[in-house]
């Protein structure tokens, strides 16, 4: 997940930074309002988070133009600006999100995954990863260009895999996601699916399987 962070303060921009890369986000860090058009004339990304009192120009012009030019990724703001009418502004302007600071990291990374929740919810229909495709509208899954049959439930296992990759999915995640288990169950099943599903798509060993077993905790798809 690429995030482009639009910061001017240093000591923001660091620690938010810092703590994204850590749970695996790829961010761009830009300090200046002229570089952060750069950047996103450049390359699509995954959300934008952003500050509005930069130097060179007010950030709420910037989410203007940009959502007059048609860029849709979802924006978080970030500012000490707190008043009703600056949020309002905001969000009218086409912001999905409005984080007043000073914000604790944890809360803001709470609302960019679920801000990606949101966007993989509307968008994404079709995912690629190493060999393996799979589009949801057809309901099929290719591995090296060869259909593989799916279960239901093998099939949104691998689905949310798909929409997280590269992030650690408990046992519990997954038994919520796809089992909308919300009691303690038999996280047994959850290993028993996965090593039916890596064995589906081709994978016969932890090894060679690109969804990693991380010990103690749950799964990955990296
Ligand atoms: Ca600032």
């Amino acid at each position: 997940m690429k995030i482009l962070l639009i910061e001017d303060e240093p000591k923001v921009g660091r620690f938010v930074q810092k703590g994204l890369a850590e749970v695996s986000y790829s961010v761009v860090w830009v300090r200046t309002g002229a570089a952060a058009r750069d950047a996103l004339c450049e390359t699509a990304f995954d959300a934008l988070i952003l500050d509005l009192g930069l130097p060179d120009e007010d950030g709420l012009n910037l989410l203007a133009d940009w959502r007059r030019s048609g860029f849709n990724e979802p924006v978080i703001i970030l500012s000490a600006r707190d008043a009703v009418h600056d949020r309002i502004k905001g969000l009218n302007l086409g912001a999905d999100d409005y984080l007043p600071k000073p914000f604790s990291f944890e809360e803001l990374l709470a609302r960019v995954r679920s801000l990606m929740r949101r966007q993989s919810d509307r968008k994404l229909t079709a995912f690629e990863y190493g060999n393996i495709k799979m589009d949801l509208l057809s309901r099929t899954v290719l591995v090296d260009e060869q259909p593989v049959e799916l279960t239901n439930r093998e099939f949104a296992l691998l689905e949310h895999f798909m929409q997280n990759t590269g992030r650690v999915l408990t046992r519990t995640q997954i038994a919520e996601k796809i089992w909308e288990a919300h009691f303690d169950m038999e996280t047994n099943l959850i290993d028993v699916y996965v090593r039916r599903l890596r064995k589906k798509l081709g994978m016969f060993d932890d090894k060679e399987s690109v969804i990693k077993t991380i010990r103690g905790v749950g799964y990955k798809l990296a």
